[in-house]
């Protein structure tokens, strides 16, 4: 079960032109689907805003994610530090 954490990555940066990945934090809910209500399957794209780690500048970047059809994407958006907040 190695299932890969999400990322990003930006090739090239648009401040420093240089090659950066980033961590993702998605967001899902279920979808229940009891009366076959096909809600917004496909894939959706979501702008998302990352830190340059070279220039701290920031910049936007866009992300086509295709969740699977039981799961509804609620958001997506980098997750810069690899905080220690859950165990
Ligand atoms: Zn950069």
């Amino acid at each position: 079960m190695s299932k890969s954490p999400p990322q990003i990555t930006v090739n090239p940066c648009p401040n420093c032109q240089g090659h950066h990945t980033f961590p993702l934090r998605i967001r899902r809910s279920p979808v229940m689907s009891l009366s076959g209500e096909a809600n917004q399957p496909g894939p959706r794209k979501f702008t998302l805003l990352c830190t340059c780690p070279k220039t701290g500048q920031t910049f936007q970047t866009e992300l086509t994610v295709t969740p699977p059809p039981s799961e509804r994407i609620v958001s997506v958006e980098p997750d810069p530090a690899e905080e220690e907040d859950e165990s």
